[in-house]
Parts: C-alpha cells; sequence; structure tokens
C-alpha cells in the first residue's frame, strides 16, 4: 500500500489540552507526521508549541476554559480565522473526580460531565458545521477523534461522574458516526488504558492501587504519551477513512484480561 495515505501535511488539527499528558503527546504526533496545529488551553502550552515548532509545523495557542459549552463555537472561529481552515479535531481535554458515590457532590458530577462529555459533543458539532462549510468529503477528510477510556467499557470506583462521561463519550461517538459518516466526516475515540499522567498521579501515588493495577496489565507497565502516536496519525489520515464509530482501546491488554 502506499503509506501516504498515513502523511497529515496540509492539515490543521485542533487538539484539546494539549499542554501536558496526552494531549501533548497526540498533537506533537500529528504534527510529525504534518499537520499544523491548533491548541486548546486554559494555561500556558510554551513546551507543546516549541514541540510543534521543532516538528517544522505551525502551533495556534487558543485559550478557553472547556467546561464552558457557549465558548465552543468561537473557538472554531478563531481557528478558522487564524488557519483558513480545520480538517481534524482531537476532543482530548478532560477531567476526573474521586470519592465514594454514597457522598460524591452535584459540583463533582456537573464538573465532569461539562468539560468530557458536554464539550466533546458541542465542540464536535461546531468541527462539523466547519467541516460541512469547507466541502470536506472523502477527498480530504474530516476526522473527529473522542477520547475515551477504559471506564468507558467498565465501572470502575469512586469516579461515578467519569465512568458516566466516557461511557457516554463511546455511545457518543457511535451516534456521531452514523450520523455524519455519509457526509465524509470519520468520528471515532481512542480508548487509552492505564497512562502515566497527571489524570492517574493519585493512582500511582497509593502503592497498593499502583501494584494492583500494574499486576493486571499484561503489557507490565504503564501506558505513555507517545503510546498514543500511531493511533491517533491513524484515525486523523486518510488510511482510516472506512473507519467509522469505533473505540480504539490502546491500553497494553487491559481489556483482553
Ligand atoms: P492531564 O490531566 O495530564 O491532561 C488533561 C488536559 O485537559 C490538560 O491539558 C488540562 O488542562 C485539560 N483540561 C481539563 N479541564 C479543562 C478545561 N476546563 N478547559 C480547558 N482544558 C482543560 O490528563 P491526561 O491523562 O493527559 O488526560 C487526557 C485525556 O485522556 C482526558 O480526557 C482523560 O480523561 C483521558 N484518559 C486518561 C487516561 C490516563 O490513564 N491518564 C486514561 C483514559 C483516558
Amino acid at each position: 500500500m502506499n503509506l501516504d495515505s498515513f502523511g497529515l501535511q496540509g492539515r490543521v488539527a485542533v487538539v484539546t489540552g494539549c499542554n501536558t499528558g496526552l494531549g501533548q503527546g497526540m498533537a506533537l504526533a500529528l504534527a510529525q507526521a504534518g499537520a499544523d496545529i491548533v491548541g486548546v488551553n486554559r494555561s500556558d502550552a510554551a513546551d507543546t508549541a516549541a514541540q510543534v515548532h521543532a516538528a517544522g509545523r505551525r502551533y495556534v495557542d487558543l485559550r478557553a476554559d472547556l467546561g464552558d459549552s457557549s465558548v465552543l463555537p468561537g473557538l472554531v472561529e478563531q481557528a478558522v480565522a487564524a488557519v483558513g481552515r480545520i480538517d481534524i479535531l482531537v476532543n482530548n481535554a478532560g477531567i476526573i473526580r474521586r470519592a465514594d458515590a454514597i457522598e460524591f457532590t452535584e459540583q463533582d458530577w456537573d464538573d465532569v460531565i461539562d468539560v468530557n462529555l458536554k464539550t466533546t459533543f458541542f465542540l464536535a458539532q461546531a468541527a462539523a458545521r466547519q467541516f460541512m462549510r469547507q466541502g470536506n468529503g472523502a477527498s480530504t477528510g474530516g476526522k473527529i477523534i473522542n477520547v475515551a477510556s477504559m471506564l468507558s467499557f467498565q465501572g470502575g470506583v469512586r469516579v461515578p461522574s467519569y465512568t458516566a462521561s466516557k461511557s457516554g463519550v463511546l455511545g457518543l461517538t457511535r451516534l456521531l458516526a452514523n450520523e455524519w459518516a455519509s457526509s465524509g466526516i470519520n468520528v471515532n475515540a481512542i480508548a487509552p488504558g492505564y497512562m502515566d499522567t497527571n489524570n492517574t498521579a493519585a493512582l500511582r501515588a497509593d502503592p497498593d492501587r499502583n501494584a494492583a493495577i500494574l499486576e493486571r496489565i499484561p503489557a507490565g507497565r504503564w501506558g505513555v504519551p507517545e503510546d498514543l502516536a500511531g493511533p491517533v496519525v491513524f484515525l486523523a489520515s486518510r488510511a482510516s477513512d472506512y473507519v467509522h464509530g469505533t473505540t480504539l482501546a490502546v491500553d497494553g491488554g487491559w481489556l483482553a484480561r
């Protein structure tokens, strides 16, 4: 096959929450594959910008609190004003709150659902409207990649709003694929396993939880942001043009146990 179909030259990718962790890893992978990056962050993303520049690509810095859905249509407008078009959206920004379900607060419910699920939907909607305006179709491809979780498939403990949001992301990915596949838009998700980022610092700091998690991962190690490089480039590229509505686990074999 022609490996050029994996290349992203001339594409523009919007990546949310890319100043650290998995978002930073995915932004860098997309840049190394040829895409310019529009990063959407609450705070400084200078480290990511420097790495994207080192890969020879452009980095556009947008700032927003993605817990506020009123900013979402404006974000796509700002991206288009800065770079002329968008081709790829990675809905990565996410938060987690841990507490027993019996005492979980409404605030911890709303905060997590707003960032992880509501923003995922309304930013996807804003991006798809732009793809349709641009006339992206089979020839150029509009690509939406949501970030799911092991808790899209499993229940977990002490993270009720996170499990609800990530289970919702899996279902939403299927629904959006059903509605938009015929418009040449691919909607898929990546479900990272247990990855070494800020999001899991509390788990890794607990020796018992850390040992129990490691013992259960067939690959025998926590994942790292670079583990998402191949999967995100594939789902952002023409190589995945006939892949719709899937949630790809990148989990060291966790779900196979
Ligand atoms: P992280 O905490 O290092 O990064 C989260 C990113 O989201 C940061 O850039 C943060 O600033 C951004 N963000 C959070 N709330 C925001 C808001 N209101 N507005 C703007 N940006 C906001 O964690 P991570 O592990 O890199 O997480 C990235 C994604 O991967 C999340 O959706 C997370 O749920 C998911 N995930 C992580 C793991 C894991 O093991 N680390 C596993 C499965 C899924």
